[in-house]
């Protein structure tokens, strides 16, 4: 077992609803530490960016003004296989799919407004944690 660094981002409509200790618990009880972890207020253009693979798709637009509605939580989490094990814990994009006592299934409002955000791959894991984290921040 191999222990990884994802990156996390609890949403906008989370952090709205007060759920930023819900979801921590839930990544916690399921044995990932949570290594950094800072509140920001991205503008839309840091959105995009983010999220640029998905510039060509229909939902970009909405999914960048959401994602700058309002503070969100970015978080570095840690443990064995800490990128598949955060996928699971989220579960399914759209919560309506999502399997039950995963975050999604429990919070998500929407397959748009779905609570949380997680890395798919390692190689994606480090590029989005040093987009949002300098080396000076992750204390593991
Ligand atoms: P994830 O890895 O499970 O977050 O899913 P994706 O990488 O496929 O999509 C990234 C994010 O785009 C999702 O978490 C949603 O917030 C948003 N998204 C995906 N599909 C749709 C959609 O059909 N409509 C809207 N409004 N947003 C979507």
């Amino acid at each position: 077992m191999a222990i990884e660094r994802t990156f996390s981002i609890i949403k906008p409509d989370a952090t709205r609803r007060n759920l930023i200790g819900k979801i921590n618990a839930k990544f916690e009880e399921a044995g990932l530490r949570i290594v950094a972890q800072k509140r920001i207020h991205m503008t839309k253009a840091q959105a995009g960016v983010f999220y640029g693979v998905h510039a060509e798709r229909p939902f970009f637009d909405e999914l960048c003004e959401f994602m700058c509605s309002e503070p969100i939580v970015v978080q570095v989490l840690e443990g064995e296989n800490a990128i598949s094990k955060n996928r699971e814990v989220m579960g399914a994009t759209n919560p309506a799919d999502a399997a039950e006592g995963t975050i999604r299934f429990e919070f998500a409002k929407s397959v748009g407004e779905n609570s949380v955000h997680g890395s798919d791959a390692p190689e994606t894991a480090a590029e989005e944690i040093a987009y949002f984290f300098s080396g000076l921040e992750l204390v593991g």
